[in-house]
């Protein structure tokens, strides 16, 4: 483990020290990296190679007990979420950690954390929560309530990001939906389709992501905005898709994973989960949530 440690560092180093000579070589003028419609992030050429540096060592750290170590609980305490993804060594050793069951310390219930798994199988806990921050993107459609206020905040990057891009600004079709809200809504559904289609459609009271503040129905206003059903679609759809992670989100029912979701594809309903583990989520290649954490599949109700 030692011996493994130092040579990953040790061609770390060696990876910066290439990418600098290749910078000053190719630029002259240090590593500017080129087209300004890249996306906040990427356009920082050095980190890729020089993040490795502590998130080789932290892991290492973090995987005999992270939650005994007295960063993560300092984190836990008093810090961000990020803080506490950061003190576990990264979105990635976080997440190992959760899915190998060595974090009793991550409440993946908790409607107050960014890595909060709500579905079909794990409702709210409580029932009826609600967030205790609230914050208005900047666009958005009528009605459209409002997210917890980083979420907003990071939605208002996105949109931003989006437009840079070429592909129009992104706007909130729906945030926030209180438990009283999902009673009506489901109840309609209910009604309108029948149970089954109503429960593949809506989520039950106390079921959804949207009682967070962290989901996002999207749509986009390239020349006037769309609607949710069209997102998918659209440019807007395709770039959230490939790029949404940077600030945060992920694209929470994919084709392909109804099984594991309940939920039929919803490009246009993203789910806040933090830059780090969003990250981790993209640079792992996950589709689900539930995979992501190690989570049995949703396919229905328990009840
Ligand atoms: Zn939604």
């Amino acid at each position: 483990m030692t011996f493994r440690l130092y040579v990953t560092i040790g061609l770390a180093v060696a990876l910066i020290g290439a990418l600098w000579a290749l910078a000053d070589g190719s630029a002259g003028a240090g590593p500017v990296v080129q087209g300004t419609a890249e996306p906040k992030g990427v356009a920082v050429a050095m980190p890729q190679a020089a993040t490795s540096l502590p998130s080789v060592q932290l892991h290492a750290t973090a995987a005999s007990n992270p939650c005994a170590q007295a960063p993560v609980q300092q984190a836990l305490a008093s810090g961000g979420d990020d803080a506490v993804v950061a003190a576990f060594g990264g979105g990635a050793a976080f997440r190992a950690a959760v899915a190998a069951g060595s974090a009793p310390c991550i409440d993946l219930s908790d409607p107050n954390r960014d890595w909060v798994v709500v579905n079909k199988a794990r409702p709210l806990n409580p029932l009826a929560f609600a967030p205790t921050s609230f914050g208005d993107p900047a666009l958005s459609v009528d009605g459209a309530g409002s997210l917890r206020s980083d979420a907003a905040h990071a939605l208002d990057q996105l949109s931003a990001a989006a437009d840079a891009a070429g592909v129009g600004t992104i706007a909130l079709a729906s945030g926030y939906r209180s438990y009283d809200t999902q009673v009506q809504t489901y109840s309609g559904q209910i009604a309108t389709y029948g149970q089954a289609q109503g429960d593949a459609l809506s989520a039950r009271p106390g079921h959804s992501e949207h009682q967070t503040g962290l989901a996002a129905d999207v749509v986009s206003c390239a020349g006037g905005c769309g609607s949710i059903d069209s997102f998918g679609g659209t440019a807007a759809g395709a770039w959230v898709a490939e790029n949404g992670w940077q600030y945060g989100f992920i694209v929470r029912y994919v084709a392909g994973q109804t099984p594991v979701t309940g939920y039929d594809p919803e490009p246009w309903h993203l789910r806040y989960v933090g830059v780090p583990l969003a990250t981790a989520y993209h640079d792992g290649g996950f589709v689900t949530l539930e995979q992501f954490f190690g989570l049995a599949a949703a396919p229905a109700y328990l009840g």
